[in-house]
Order: C-alpha cells, then sequence, then structure tokens
C-alpha cells in the first residue's frame, strides 16, 4: 500500500510518500498535478498497490461533483 500524503499551499503542492519513509517527495503546480505525480510514483515505485490511484479517482469525483451543474440550479 503506498500513502502518499499530498500538502496543498497557495501557490504550489508538496507530495511525500510515506510508503518511501519519506524519501520520495515531489512537487507539483495543482491538485490535479500533484496527483497525476502521486499515480505515477506508485506505479513505479510500489507496483501492484492502487491507493494512489483511487485517491485520485475520488478526487476527480469531488471535484465533478463540487461544481454547480445546470440540473441543480435549475428549478
Ligand atoms: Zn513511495
Amino acid at each position: 500500500m503506498a500513502h502518499i500524503k499530498i500538502d496543498c499551499s497557495d501557490s504550489s503542492v508538496v507530495l511525500v510518500c510515506q510508503t518511501c519513509g519519506g524519501a520520495w517527495r515531489a512537487f507539483a503546480w495543482d491538485r490535479a498535478d500533484a496527483h497525476d505525480r502521486a499515480v505515477a510514483h506508485e506505479q513505479r515505485t510500489h507496483p501492484g498497490t492502487e491507493e494512489a490511484q483511487a485517491a485520485r479517482e475520488q478526487w476527480r469525483r469531488r471535484a465533478r461533483s463540487g461544481r454547480p451543474s445546470l440540473a441543480a440550479t435549475r428549478r
């Protein structure tokens, strides 16, 4: 299981893989980029695990549903 912590600030995102004991760190410009990098690291270094991938899917679903849709505003 690859547990990668995504730490967001106003201007950038820092990733730390806790499965690597903090030995793997990466920098990203936004959350979408951060999730892509986390998944790439997971596939490269922790093959067979899908935690980062699942986290990205969950984030994408949340990002989509967070936006007001036309159906929700129509009465
Ligand atoms: Zn790792």
